[in-house]
């Protein structure tokens, strides 16, 4: 069942003619599902959420809760909850009147609230901090508070704007974690805003990685992290090496491609890649997918090793390979490895992806 939908959207601040902040976006978010908006800064993530929540209106396009038009309905008529990147508490307030707040709007009776709010603050895990003022918890347990007040009023659909970017790296995991677990106990439609990769992987059902205004792929982290659709993508999500190739035939489903070695390799492509001989093609391969062996081996692309950085789980290497910086993550590189020694790589066929400019 198809929760929110959002068609051909666009949003422009000022007169026609300026850049769109959010350039004809088309989502559909699954009723339950975790979706994430994942992008650089000023891609257009929290405009996007704005526009869900009815902050903004779009400049065009239009927007549904399931199949009700909400495109020019006010905030207060959404039927959703919000979580922001500063909590935005009342700190004047206890914890449990912060929770309440939602609930005394909507004129819910007081014995009714009273148990949606212990309710909502056990989901939390803040079961008996009701009475605490605000100043007296943690940045993380503020945070937890900013959610138990968002869905305390059972809302529809949760949005959240960065909500783990003032906590420390330690608590933006175990936060996250916290986050999905009550999402997923409440089953709230939620739409999830960061800049953070690993937190998008970590969180979401699905995701949506956006640049500059655009959608430029919607899919599970697992199809984002394989089949990156464009050179953007495969380097904002993890990193990967884009290598310029040139095409020696192309069939729908596999670009030939020759290698910095002269050698010729089968890479698999999507089927509207739209290459033909003689055209050059980008070729993902992820640091970690590629392997380490000896320069004299048969068979393999030989570079030398410029950078060099070990990191306690991989050590991190840049070749050059015929002038082309490959970056390599190794598990288990040669002992003794050092900077200006000759290497082979293996760049194993079943790990290339084609991607589009
Ligand atoms: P960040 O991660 O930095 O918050 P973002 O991806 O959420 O970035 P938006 O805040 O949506 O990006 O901004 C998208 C573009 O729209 C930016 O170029 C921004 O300068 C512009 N923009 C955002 N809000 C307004 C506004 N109220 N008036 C004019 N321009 C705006």
């Amino acid at each position: 069942m198809i929760d929110v939908t959002l068609e051909s959207v666009s949003k422009r601040f000022s007169r026609a003619g300026d850049t769109a902040a959010v350039d004809d976006v088309d989502i559909t978010i699954a009723a339950g599902e975790f979706f994430t908006l994942l992008g650089p800064s000023g891609c257009g993530k929290t405009t996007t959420l704005r526009m869900v929540a009815g902050f903004y209106f779009p400049t065009s396009g239009r927007i549904r809760f399931g199949d009700q038009d909400v495109t020019r309905r006010p905030p207060n008529k959404r039927d959703t909850g919000m979580v922001f990147q500063n909590y935005a508490l009342f700190p004047h307030m206890s914890v449990a009147q912060n929770v309440a707040y939602g609930l005394k709007i909507r004129k819910v009776g007081r014995a009714e609230s009273k148990r949606r709010v212990e309710e909502a603050l056990s989901q939390v895990h803040l079961a008996g901090y009701g009475e605490r003022r605000i100043d007296q918890l943690s940045g993380g347990q503020q945070q937890r508070v900013a959610l138990a007040r968002a869905l305390v009023i059972r809302p529809r659909t949760l949005l959240l704007d960065e909500p783990l970017s003032n906590l420390d790296a330690k608590l933006r995991e175990e936060t996250r974690v916290e986050i999905r677990r009550i999402q997923r106990e409440a089953g709230t439609t939620s739409l999830y805003v960061t800049h953070d990769q690993a937190e998008a992987m970590a969180m979401s059902d699905r995701i949506a990685v956006m640049e500059s205004g655009r959608v430029r792929q919607i899919g599970a982290p697992q199809e984002i992290y394989h089949r990156p659709a464009t050179s953007f993508v495969a380097r904002f999500i993890g990193r990967s090496n884009v290598l310029s190739l040139p095409v020696l035939g192309a069939g729908p489903e596999t670009v030939t491609v020759r290698l910095p070695d002269s050698s010729q390799v089968g890479v698999a492509a999507p089927a509207d890649h739209g290459l033909a001989t003689g055209g050059t093609a980008l070729v993902s391969i992820r640091p970690e997918h590629i392997g380490l062996t000896s320069a004299t081996e048969p068979g393999v692309v030989t570079g030398r090793v410029t950078e060099l950085e070990f990191t306690g789980m991989s050590t991190n290497l840049l070749v050059d390979v015929a002038g082309e910086a490959v970056q390599v993550a190794a598990v288990d590189p040669p002992a003794g490895i050092a900077v200006g020694d000759q290497l082979g790589l293996r760049l194993p066929r079943e790990r290339m992806w084609l991607v589009r400019p």
